[in-house]
């Protein structure tokens, strides 16, 4: 299903142009944002001289810091009438970065979203709820604009209580929900602890998952646990929130917008092109926004891209999973380690439950404290030794370096509103 078929299946060269003007209308409109100016007269760059997609190379790129630097409103491309709405990101790490909308950035945000709920398959007859924070946080509003565009009866219940939300799930029929993978976790085991099989009593169909990196192994026990399809969404404030790339029912990838986002993959240390299909920093330039477009923005996220058609007919290319952020690395004892290779395996073990906790300490030693599944655990204290060995050996062969490992009970570890907060870093190093 499609909601802009035809723009959703742009041949190739097509969208090469597309992208090609639009990138050129909005070197144009940056040519207003002293910041940009700047960087194009060292550059000595001009709009018109921008022929192809590898002349985007010879544009800046912009960093977080960036946006930090020019906080409040420096980076502001039309007037303040023109302004329509204010977003900041989350501030996962430090202080918020601000976005603004014009009137048609509120629209195109919302088609983007109204995409992504097609192509998974969602009409107007489901029930959405959305379980993202909302106020300044992307993931409520912009996610929320969407789904009524297709004409979802939209809940916007934010995080609360797990009991309220189940009730709305229980009055209204939910089908499709919007939630943090860290969220969905606790709310199955939630769900178990009442003795409510969402199978049976209630109506989910979907879920879009999202706004923290998550593994595969997290996302089939997800389904498996509430029973329904989950799909990637994937997004940052500073371009737009969600509806960036997203999973189409295939559920193999997702798809950038590529009429709105360039898309380019960099080696993190020396922002140089990655070959076709090869790892690295996902960097996005926004070409079809008004108010505030970025380019060349170092979005830190690790990805790849997917080569090759898609089998649901759409020519945006495909990206992986996140598989963490540039930063989010942890070097522990001189071993590079990364949070989401800690999260593979724990969740590749039946016994163990849906949260954990890395905390760093001391000198530079790790313990993973990691929560039993609520029903996976038969209470006998030599089969907690033999898990606690077997979480050891698997973490060791994963990072080749031995973490201690702390086995607790379901539900003690502490779960947040909104991002899961997975590493503690207390080192005194
Ligand atoms: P903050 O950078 O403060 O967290 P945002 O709320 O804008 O601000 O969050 C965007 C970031 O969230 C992305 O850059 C990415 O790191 C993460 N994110 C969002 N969606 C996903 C996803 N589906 N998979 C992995 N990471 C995601
Ligand atoms: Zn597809």
């Amino acid at each position: 299903m499609f909601w802009q078929q035809e723009m959703e299946t742009l041949d190739r060269p097509a969208l090469d142009a597309l992208q090609l003007k639009r990138l050129r209308e909005t070197v144009r409109r940056l040519e207003r944002v002293p910041f940009y100016r700047g960087k194009f007269l060292e550059t000595g760059l001009k709009p018109e001289e921008i022929n192809s997609a590898a002349d985007l190379r010879r544009l800046p790129f912009t960093t977080a810091a960036d946006l930090r630097e020019n906080y409040p409103d420096g980076l502001l491309a039309v007037s303040r009438d023109e302004v329509l709405r204010l977003h900041t990101s989350s501030g996962t790490t430090g202080k918020p970065k601000a976005l603004f909308f014009s009137r048609r950035d509120v629209d195109t945000a919302a088609e983007l979203i109204a995409r992504a709920f097609c192509m998974t398959g969602v009409t107007r007859r489901d029930v959405f709820q959305n379980m993202m924070t909302y106020g300044l946080f992307t993931g409520g509003l912009v996610m929320h604009y969407g789904a009524e565009k297709v004409g979802c009866m939209v809940i916007p219940a934010g995080p609360g209580t797990s009991e309220r939300q189940l009730l709305l799930m229980q009055d209204f029929g939910t089908t499709v929900i919007h939630i943090t993978p860290s969220y969905a976790f606790y709310f199955a085991d939630f769900l178990e602890k009442k003795g409510i099989d969402p199978r049976r009593d209630l109506a989910l169909r979907k879920a879009f998952v999202g706004a923290e990196p998550y593994t595969e192994e997290t996302k089939r026990k997800i389904e498996a646990a509430l029973g329904i399809d989950v799909y990637n969404s994937y997004g940052l404030t500073e371009m737009n929130g969600p509806g960036v790339a997203f999973d189409c029912e295939g559920k193999c990838g997702m798809h950038v917008w590529e009429d709105n986002f360039v898309l380019e993959i960099v080696n993190p240390a020396t922002g140089a092109p990655v070959g076709d299909g090869e790892p690295g920093e996902l960097v996005l330039t926004s070409i079809n926004r008004e108010a505030m477009p970025l380019l060349r923005y170092r979005t830190r996220d690790l990805t790849s891209i997917i080569p090759g058609p898609c089998a649901c007919g759409r020519t945006h290319r495909r990206i992986h999973r996140i598989t963490g952020r540039s930063d989010d690395m942890l070097i522990v004892r001189g071993v590079n380690i990364f949070p989401q290779q800690i999260e593979r395996v724990l969740m590749s073990i039946p016994q163990v439950g849906r949260n954990y906790l890395i905390l760093l300490e001391g000198l530079d030693e790790m313990t993973v404290k990691v929560e039993l599944s609520p029903s996976g655990f038969d209470g006998q204290v030599g089969h907690l030794t033999e898990l606690q060995n077997e979480v050891v050996e698997k973490l060791r062969a994963e990072l080749s370096v031995r973490p201690k490992v702390e086995l607790v009970a379901s539900g003690s570890l502490p779960v947040t509103e909104g991002k899961a907060k997975r590493v503690i870093d207390k080192r005194s190093l």
